[in-house]
């Protein structure tokens, strides 16, 4: 049915890079052939899900929305999709998203955007607008997303889904082609708290194959989705988030579910964050630095794209790199490397990559601070709806500001969730209602959220 569903929508709205049809049948019909012999089944064997084309597939094409990829075919599974397989989940195929997950409208993915299905003039936000939209579009009923400043979230709230940041270190991130590897987590996307809390439950745990994997159980998500109970939660607004900047329809919709949550038993009270206020720019000299460095890998000797420089007889390597990458690297990749390289560079490092990191280690501070008297916080997901497509591609700053809210709990390590809260007056279009919770313990974003539905 999924199957179906894409073949009549997916040419409007674009969520995948890669439909693998056989492989997707081929795992359903091993799943039936298992029930009817009466094994053990995991409680989502059958039920298909969609992987953000960043998470390496063995045998299936892994792009990264990126030129540089095309054509690569990862001889391994990531972790997360090695579980996957293992419930018994088919793998529908690759969604878009922006190019090595830098983005925040699927815009800067060298294979076009995708489409927010609510009005396809808009984007469906970014990097994982793929694995937003593929959920809203009902062309899978589970997605991965991975969110290094929001890209779980921030698609989630403008397409009117639920995305899941987990706490940094939840979910292995071995095969997740890093961004910033401080920053990466990947997580579930899905059309209710629940469906998000049994895919987290899946693709959650240790790995000893990922040094920063927390050696602990997955939190108690699917227990805490099925309370759904807030009496006697503190839940904390953040001052620093949602005033100035943010669009009255948000802030409205924002405020009737903080109401419906105190009607529901929870206390509420204001939390002070100032370091906040300096996250954004902290972000955007962390992640450029790590990705300089990360996309480094991209030589043109290991993957993918290799081209030779015009006019050149006998290319030296170092002429054919930088060929190559010039010819792979979409715009906005390459001004973070040139960032990056800038901020690492001696001379400059201690003024910007150091300084960055005090304010990360402030920000960390606040929300310490902030979780002494609530046991949850809460914002809007994103200032806005979704803009349309093309609005802010010429404005970098523009399209940066879209993860004001989102980026502290990437700088933080903490868990996030995107629930929606419903359409905003002016547009009519879906806003969301932004949960943070301590690191580890992701179950309260389950807890409220639910409440929320
Ligand atoms: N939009 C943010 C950025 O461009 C977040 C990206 C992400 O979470 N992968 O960096």
């Amino acid at each position: 049915a999924h199957l179906d569903r894409t073949a009549a929508v997916d040419g409007a709205v674009h969520s995948y890079l890669h439909v693998d049809q056989v492989g997707a049948l081929a795992q359903a019909e091993a799943v039936d052939r298992a029930r009817a012999a009466g094994e053990d089944l995991h409680v989502l064997a059958g039920v298909p899900v969609a992987v953000k084309d960043v998470m390496t597939t063995r045998g299936l094409p892994t792009t990264c929305g990126s030129r540089v990829l095309e054509g690569w075919i990862p001889p391994y599974d990531a972790t997360l999709v090695t579980k996957l397989r293992e419930a018994g989940m088919p793998i529908l195929g690759k969604t878009n998203m922006d190019e090595f997950a830098m983005g925040s409208s699927t815009e800067h993915s060298a294979y076009g955007p995708s489409h927010n299905p609510w009005d396809l003039e808009r984007i469906p936000g970014g990097s994982g607008g793929g694995s937003s939209s593929v959920v809203a579009s009902f062309q899978a009923p589970l997605a991965i997303g991975t969110d290094t400043g929001g890209s779980i979230r921030q698609p989630a709230a403008v397409t009117g889904t639920v995305g899941t940041k987990p706490t940094y270190g939840g979910v292995s991130r071995y095969g997740l082609v890093a961004l910033a590897s401080s920053l990466d987590q990947a997580g579930p996307c899905a059309r209710t708290v629940l469906d998000t809390a049994l895919l987290h439950a899946v693709i959650g745990g240790h790995d000893p194959r990922d040094s920063t994997s927390i050696d602990a159980p997955v939190p108690p998500v699917v227990e805490a989705a099925r309370r759904a109970d807030v009496s006697g939660m503190t839940l904390g607004i953040v001052k620093q988030l949602g005033g100035e900047g943010y669009q009255p329809g948000v802030r409205a919709r924002f405020d009737e579910a903080v109401q419906l949550l105190v009607d529901r038993g929870a206390k509420v009270v204001e939390v002070d964050c100032p370091s906040f206020d300096y996250a954004l720019a902290a972000y955007y000299l962390i992640l450029p630095s790590e990705a300089s460095s990360n996309l480094a890998k991209f030589d043109a000797m290991r993957y993918g794209l290799r081209v030779g420089p015009s006019g050149v007889d006998a290319p030296s390597a170092e002429q054919v790199m930088a060929a190559s990458r010039e010819a792979g690297f979409g715009d906005e990749v390459k001004r973070r490397i040139i960032l990056g390289t800038y901020a690492l560079s001696s001379g400059y490092y201690d003024a910007y990559y150091g300084q960055a990191q005090k304010v990360r280690r402030l920000i960390a501070d606040d929300f310490a601070k902030a979780y002494e008297t609530a046991d949850v916080l809460l914002s809007p997901t994103a200032p806005t709806t979704a803009f349309k497509i093309g609005e802010k591609l010429d404005d970098p700053l523009a399209m940066y500001l879209n993860d004001v809210a989102t980026i502290p709990a990437n700088l933080a390590g903490v868990p996030g969730m995107s629930v929606p809260s419903g359409l905003a007056d002016e547009d009519g279009l879906p806003t969301g209602l932004q949960i943070l919770a301590p690191a580890t313990a992701d179950e309260r974003l389950y807890t409220v959220g639910a409440a929320l539905e």
